[in-house]
């Protein structure tokens, strides 16, 4: 297969949804597999996809290229575990050509970190910059717990290899009530002290798994009211089109996201679409809203037709979502974030 190079974002109107927002970012779930089994992301026995479901590298790279040709701006590989996919690098390096033509800004990832320490150095190499790292607690014992299984040390190492290779490293840490709330100011300290900004996520109400949501969600306006109880929280200016809003810690003097799902809409300004490994394309994280692209390619679509199936369904983007976690609800939707792609 060839892979795709135009047209270039100049030749084309960038993608702009019904409401007028403008589409720079996607996400690519490159695989449904991980090597942990988070307890607010998977139930703990999960049937993953059969090989043929899953896009090809090829694929995954053609239609990537399809949206920078349409004036993406960012691309963010994740999964799953994407470092876990066979071939992730030859991914990477295949979408780096994009940052080298400068049409794109950013080309990072989403992961676990359990790999890190194997794979930092190459993503350096082929021009990555930032890595998002999920970490939800530094008690080696509550990881496992958490994480079904996975091995802390690993993580720290993994960090430790990309801050080495000259990634900058941010955390990602889902607030759970009774699991890590309390060591939260801990797990932020550290991670500024090693000059790694945190992002503080709610958990979603995605897909079914064995906990009822209701007993693990925390409300993060609840924690910034408890944490300006000791530090001194400053609002900063920061729009990524995404949920997070962002303060500078003045204690610890490090910047800190929060992303508020539940308690905030965060819709108006949202610049991004996600792609899942097999090639179904969501326009938001919260709603069961789906286009086949994976369908246009192995019909032996043209280009034409990619970019036509990518502009229909970026035209009918929802507003918003509507995220509520209620006991014995049903998920707001029923895909896992492992699916879609956090
Ligand atoms: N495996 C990689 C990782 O853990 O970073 C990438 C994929 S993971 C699905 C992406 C992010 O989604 C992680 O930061 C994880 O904590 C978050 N996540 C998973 N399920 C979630 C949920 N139900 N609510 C909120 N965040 C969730
Ligand atoms: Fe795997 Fe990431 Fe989901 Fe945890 S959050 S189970 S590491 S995909």
């Amino acid at each position: 297969m060839t892979p795709y190079d135009g047209p270039s974002a100049q030749d084309r109107p960038p993608l702009i949804d019904g409401f007028g927002r403008t589409v720079t970012y996607l996400r690519v779930s490159v695989t449904d597999r991980c090597d942990l089994r988070c307890v607010y992301c998977m139930a703990e026995h999960m049937s993953f996809l059969p090989k043929a479901e899953v896009l090809t590298l090829e694929e995954l790279d053609r239609i990537a290229s399809a949206f920078v040709g349409l004036g993406v701006r960012k691309l963010r590989i994740t999964g799953g575990e994407p470092l876990v996919r066979k071939g992730v690098m030859g991914l990477f390096g295949a979408l780096s050509r994009h940052l080298a033509t400068g049409a794109l800004d950013e080309l990072t990832l989403t992961t676990n970190g359990t790999r890190l320490a194997e794979f930092a150095a190459p993503l350096a190499e082929l021009g990555v910059r930032r890595v998002n790292v999920s970490l939800d607690t530094l008690k080696p014992e509550l990881f496992r717990t958490l994480t079904r299984g996975g091995d802390l040390a690993k993580v720290l190492t993994g960090i430790g290899a990309a801050q080495a290779a000259g990634l900058k490293v941010k955390l990602n840490a889902v607030a759970l009530k009774d699991d890590n709330a309390a060591e939260l100011p801990e797990l932020i300290r550290w991670a500024h002290a090693r000059g790694c900004e945190v992002t503080l996520i709610e958990t979603m109400p995605l897909g079914e798994i064995e906990a009822d949501r209701t007993d693990q969600y925390l409300s993060l306006g609840a924690l910034r009211r408890e944490l300006e109880s000791f530090w001194t929280l400053t609002d900063i200016p920061l729009s990524t089109g995404g949920p997070a809003r962002y303060v500078e810690v003045a204690e610890t003097g490090g910047r800190l996201g929060f992303i508020t799902p539940l308690s905030h809409n965060f819709c108006e300004a949202c610049n991004r679409v996600r792609l899942t490994c097999t090639g179904t394309l969501h326009t938001c994280l919260g709603q069961e809203d789906a286009a086949d692209l994976r369908a246009v390619l192995r019909a032996g679509g043209s280009d034409q037709d990619l970019i036509e199936a990518i502009r229909l369904a970026v035209d009918g983007k929802p507003k918003g979502h509507d995220f509520r976690i209620e006991r014995a609800a049903r998920p707001a939707v029923a895909r896992h974030m492992s699916t879609t792609g956090g």
